[in-house]
């Protein structure tokens, strides 16, 4: 990056508190409230909110009511929220604007049964000042060979829809190749407008953010093919699929996590990057370990099994694992290693990690591993701080058949699109660019500029 541009970065870092912020108030020490769609809110928008104590696992009350001129909107309980289980009161939607005037509304919290209560402004703005490609979205769907193909138009999906539908068939086919089955029906596949964790999911359905401008990295095709295979998985079904194992079949069988990339020799280098994680905290806390040494390992286990005992053999092994009465899947492998392998986790990672430190020294590999750690705790720092509703131990993923079935879209159209933010995800795009084409120094540069404009950010509040 030349200079004047960092100078510039610096400046406007410097004015963040002057730039849009996420939909966030923090109404006292205990409590976060935000609201949905991200930003400055339309009349039209059917509002949601999130009500959560930010620095505590506990409920905060037994639950919250919202009203609007002494009219009750909703009221909900405080329940565990996302992959990090924070405790979190949920409003989906639950204030429909299409009645109303532009201008300030108060609306009411009230924590119950306590009965503590306070006010919060609330602005909505004309329906006109709605960006056009906004106004006339929809969502549409596509049937192909393999599955039905779910967006929004307007959206990079749209443009892109003819070879979208080859990519998906294609990675389809190779996945169902790979896993030795078929589908039962169609798969549903949505392709979202949005960044939102690390760039897919799988539940009752696959949902893989689709933008040019995706600063997560990670193509499309590779995290398409990533789910398809989380889809399979799922289908051949088993007792208990321990998530070590289940990502790790993921990124084995797509040849890499984000990219195409050497499996063995990448989790060879997290020992020497001090990044390995013993086998029993990695299957206890697969997803609150560091991400991508994880999944490195994870995959590394899973070819390191396949090709001791064959991929029939890790199939009936994994198949099996049945939970573990302490409800630890570390005890669960346990079992199961020993049922299938006549070893106990102790022997079987002794042998595992013994074969990871035979491998031979891979600079790039080394290094490649490093930067996509350091690349990807970037990104996951500027979601935490700059673009919540993106960040994967939280993110805001409503049920999307409902979104279908009420033509709702813009919670997946807007996201924080301050001044900073444009600078950081181009920061990122580029630094992901930079990463996928072995440039190392490109993709460092990138990521101390974004952390540098991170730190100014938060020493000079925003
Ligand atoms: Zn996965």
């Amino acid at each position: 990056m030349r200079k004047f541009s960092i100078l510039l970065l610096i400046l406007l870092t410097a004015c963040a508190s002057l730039l849009p912020q996420p939909a966030a108030t923090r109404i006292s020490p205990a409590l976060t409230i935000r609201t949905h769609p991200d930003g400055a809110l339309y009349v039209g928008d059917l509002v949601s909110f999130e009500a959560y104590n930010p620095v505590a696992a506990q409920p905060l009350s037994n639950s919250l009511r919202i009203s609007l001129a002494g009219k009750t909107l909703a009221e909900q309980p405080f329940n565990q929220f996302g992959m990090g289980a924070r405790s979190q009161a949920t409003f989906y939607w639950a204030w429909d604007t299409h009645a109303l005037q532009p201008g300030d509304y108060i609306l009411t919290f009230t924590l119950l049964p306590s009965g503590v209560h306070w006010d919060q402004k609330i602005s909505l703005l004309p329906a006109a000042q709605l960006p056009a490609a906004q106004a006339g979205a929809h969502w549409a769907s596509v049937e192909t060979a393999c599955c039905t193909l779910h967006y929004i138009t307007g959206t990079d999906a749209e443009k892109d829809l003819d070879a979208l539908k080859r990519m998906l068939d294609a990675q389809a086919a190779d996945v169902a190749r790979r896993m030795g089955t078929q589908y039962k029906g169609k798969v549903p596949v949505t392709y979202l407008p949005r960044t939102l964790g690390h760039g897919g999911f799988t539940s009752d359905g696959i949902y893989v953010s689709y933008l040019h401008q995706n600063y997560a990295g990670g193509t499309a095709q590779q995290v398409t093919h990533h789910e398809l295979v989380h889809w399979l998985d799922g289908q051949l079904g088993g007792n208990l699929r321990p998530s070590m194992l289940q990502e790790g079949l993921a990124v084995y069988m797509s040849d890499g996590h984000f990219k195409v990339e050497p499996i063995v020799p990448r989790a060879a280098a997290l020992i020497d990057l001090n990044l390995y994680i013993p086998l029993r905290k990695l299957a206890d806390t697969f997803y609150f370990s560091q991400h991508e040494a994880s999944y490195a390992e994870a995959a590394a286990l899973i070819s390191y099994i396949i090709s001791t005992y064959g991929q029939d053999g890790f199939n009936t092994f994994y198949r099996d694992i049945r939970p573990a009465k302490s409800g630890s899947q570390a005890d669960a492998l346990d079992a199961a290693l020993q049922a299938h392998f006549g070893m106990n986790l102790d022997t079987f990672e002794a042998k595992f990690s013994a074969f990871l430190r035979q491998q031979p020294a891979d600079a790039a590999a080394r290094t490649d591993m490093r930067l996509t750690v350091a690349f990807y705790d970037t990104v996951r720092r500027y979601q935490r701080e700059m673009d919540p509703s993106a960040y994967f131990l939280y993110t805001w993923l409503p049920d999307v058949a409902t979104m279908r079935q009420r033509g709702i879209v813009a919670d997946f159209l807007r996201h924080p699109d301050g001044l900073l933010n444009s600078q950081i995800e181009n920061l990122l795009v580029s630094g992901d660019a930079a990463l996928r084409a072995a440039d190392y120094n490109g993709v460092e540069s990138k990521i101390n500029t974004v952390n540098l404009l991170l730190d100014l950010r938060s020493r000079f509040g925003g």
